[in-house]
């Protein structure tokens, strides 16, 4: 199956938190809103479109964080993929594509509407947050709090969340679903992982690609 990704439009945070549009605002020089819909690609039956850029961790450049191979290798350890009955071998290579002018920092994991979502480690449930791109999202800190975990396109949440639960490996946290910007006909998980210096924060830190983490 050819797989061709459109650009996407929108970047920044929908604002739903003034707190996050500022600090948008300051962490992100690079960060560019663009007004312009992304150009129309219809699916056909042999190309996935993904339109969306989920949400992203934005980076913290004032002091950016940056992820020791030890500190990967010890995460690796920790991780399970976060969507049930996916293996490694079928995880595509998203992060580094182009959507719009900016990297998708994330990984894109197909699959059908409803299939549970994991939790990729065990941590804590940093937020249950909603946004124009994003839709039904959670962002979590791993045990160590050195890592910010985001799950974006939940077609709802598992019961019992909330902010602040204590997480395990594993854990049905939600369902793969479209909310957001994800186009309608293909379901996936967008999952980022990013370096954080504060988890408290978990609106930034600097991306990690999740795909050689999860491959090993
Ligand atoms: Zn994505």
């Amino acid at each position: 199956m050819a797989l061709v990704f459109g650009a996407a439009c929108r970047v920044l945070p929908d604002g739903e938190s003034p707190a996050v549009d500022s600090a948008a605002a300051r962490s992100d020089t690079q960060t560019i809103d663009l007004a312009a819909p992304p150009p129309q690609r219809p699916p056909t039956t042999d190309t996935l479109v993904a339109l969306d850029e989920g949400e992203t961790i934005l980076r913290d450049t004032t002091a950016p964080p940056v992820a020791r191979n030890d500190e990967l290798a010890a995460l690796a350890r920790t991780l399970t993929i976060p969507v049930a009955g996916v293996k490694a071998e079928e995880l595509l290579d998203t992060f580094n594509e182009m959507r719009g002018t900016r990297r998708h920092d994330a990984l894109d994991i197909p699959a059908q509407r409803g299939t549970p979502v994991l939790s990729a480690t065990s941590g804590r449930l940093q937020r249950l947050f909603t946004s124009e791109r994003g839709g039904l999202m959670i962002y979590a800190a791993d045990s160590t709090e050195r890592f910010v975990l985001l799950y974006a396109h939940l077609d709802r949440y598992a019961e019992g969340l909330s902010d602040g639960a204590a997480l395990q490996r594993g854990q049905v946290i939600g369902y793969v679903g479209t909310t957001g910007n994800a186009p309608p006909n293909l379901p996936h998980l967008h999952f980022a992982i990013a370096r954080s210096t504060d988890v408290s924060r978990w609106w930034e830190g600097t991306p990690v690609d999740p795909l050689p983490l999860l491959q090993r």
